[in-house]
């Protein structure tokens, strides 16, 4: 039986597989992601039914009703670990600024931007003491849903977005204009975290969070005086993700519409990045965090579609992209019945709630400036062109592999090492290249000068002091030996 719908005796069969990864014995990344269960009790034991983390978020949320086989089920009650709902909690301190995610002891800054830790301007809470991730969920027969629950359900969830960079794991860059404006700042970030949060029915303004027995797992008011010792209220549930993520920050937002210019934005640059690298709509997701000042956008799909990494190596990347937005908001070819938007321009149905906001007139100057643009690394405003130009003028003079090996790398359009020829103190060490922000790689490239059975020793043995050491990633390239196969683990960075 696999993850998915399947007969059950018990309401909680042992995986090892979600255990273990539960628990955090496997890699997140790379590894299919769990989604959240939901437990439906039948006349003959019961189902099980599973929803990705996000869907199951809102969908297997407390008192939401679940349609199954023509009969109608509330969620009524969490899974109880063993180790009670108290140790599960998490405490969390979220920026609303940007969107950055803490979790531990609360703070007062932003360890991404440095703002104060406050509640946004709807009087969502900043600082959350219980925080409970997603369990499964134990749903109740409902024949008969009362008006009151129908009206509050009706509004949905109130559910805040966050992130948080893998560490050592984030680039930056910025898009220029031709006369060298900034326009946007981008922020790479591979194998970062997505968190949602949901707080609580929207219809509830007075009460936030949910309230849970923590003894029996039951979500709610009280059933009976003893219950009322072992409730907590204002409980939130949460979910995460790994996935690569990019945040764009626009720097020129206009004063007039600004919130409709960032809505319009969003959906234009998903849709064209969607159309430039033939993305299907559901591998490239986003959303506006920090009250519209940053867009965060994600590959949603299992492992990742790599591209938004290449979004900051390629210096003509959103030349590419504004054509292509261009194209689709009929700036090309005038399409007279589209207004502001249209189903065949940004409109769609993931959109809807935001239809009113979204108008491609307000983006068209933008567009035209980054038709013209240039994406400019953190290498002190060089090029890639220009960054590989330097790279080469660092390599020892007296290895023609280290230049056959670094040419390798830029022509198949690899992110281009950190360093070349730079010691490594705490190893003693100087590999001839380096990967430091995305992940930790050193390079060596053994030229003929290698090949004596001493120097393989004394190779050898320094190399390994420095994996011990430091942590780096070791690859070595013989020139005598497939290196150029070797070479295409660096185009997952
Ligand atoms: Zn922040
Ligand atoms: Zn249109």
């Amino acid at each position: 039986m696999g993850l998915n719908e399947g007969k059950s005796n018990s309401e909680f069969e042992f995986y090892p597989y979600r255990y273990f990864a539960a628990e955090g014995f496997l890699p997140g990344f790379n590894f299919p992601r769990l989604p959240v269960r939901a437990y439906i009790p039948t006349e003959d034991g019961g189902e099980f039914i599973s929803r990705p983390r996000t869907v199951a978020l809102r969908e297997f949320a407390p008192s939401n009703i679940v349609y199954y086989e023509g009969s109608k089920f509330m969620v009524a009650k969490t899974k109880v670990p063993v180790s009670g709902i108290d140790s599960q909690y998490k405490r969390v301190s979220v920026c609303f600024n940007c969107g950055y995610f803490h979790e531990g002891n609360f703070r007062d800054t932003c360890e991404n931007c440095d703002a104060a830790i406050k509640n946004d301007r709807y009087e969502n809470i900043a600082k959350l003491t219980r925080v409970l991730p997603m369990e499964t969920a134990i749903a109740r027969r409902r024949e008969r849903i009362t008006c009151d629950e129908e009206e509050r359900l009706k509004y949905g969830y109130n559910v805040t977005t966050h992130f948080r960079y893998d560490s050592q794991k984030q680039e930056s860059a910025t898009v220029q204009s031709v006369e060298g404006t900034p326009l946007l700042r981008l922020t790479y970030g591979a194998t970062a975290k997505i968190w949602r949060i949901n707080r609580g029915l929207k219809k509830n303004i007075d009460e936030r969070g949910f309230k849970l027995d923590t003894k029996t797992g039951f979500w709610g008011d009280p059933r009976n005086e003893q219950a009322t010792e072992s409730l907590h209220t204002e409980v939130n549930l949460m979910v995460n993700d790994t996935c690569n993520i990019l945040v764009i920050e626009p720097l020129s937002v206009p004063v007039e519409n600004s919130e409709a210019f960032i809505a319009t934005l969003q959906y234009t640059l998903e849709t064209a990045i969607q159309a430039v690298y033939k993305l299907e709509a559901d591998e490239l997701d986003s959303e506006r965090l920090g009250e519209g000042k940053y867009l965060l956008f994600w590959e949603a799909a299992e492992g990742g579609a790599g591209v938004l990494s290449q979004l900051l190596e390629k210096p003509e990347a959103f030349q590419k992209i504004a054509n292509a937005a261009l194209d689709i908001c009929h700036f090309n070819q005038p399409k007279e019945s589209c207004v502001q938007a249209c189903y065949e321009c940004l409109l769609s149905y993931r959109n809807q709630f935001d239809h009113a906001l979204i108008n491609r007139h307000y983006i068209k100057p933008l567009l035209d400036q980054l038709l013209a643009s240039k994406v400019v690394g953190n290498f002190e405003g060089m090029s890639r062109e220009e960054r590989y130009q330097q790279l080469l003028q660092q390599t020892d003079p007296n290895s023609n592999f280290e230049r056959v090996v670094l040419q390798e790398i830029y022509q198949r359009g690899y992110k281009l090492p950190d360093a070349a020829q730079e010691l490594i103190p705490l190893a003693n060490c100087k590999p001839d290249f380096i990967y430091k922000t995305n992940a930790a790689i050193a390079i060596f490239c053994d030229g003929s000068v290698h090949d004596s059975p001493d120097k393989r020793r004394q190779d050898q043995i320094e190399r390994d002091n420095l994996r011990y050491n430091t942590g780096y990633t070791v690859l070595t390239l013989r020139h005598d030996q497939d290196w150029e196969a070797k070479l295409s683990i660096l185009a997952s960075l």
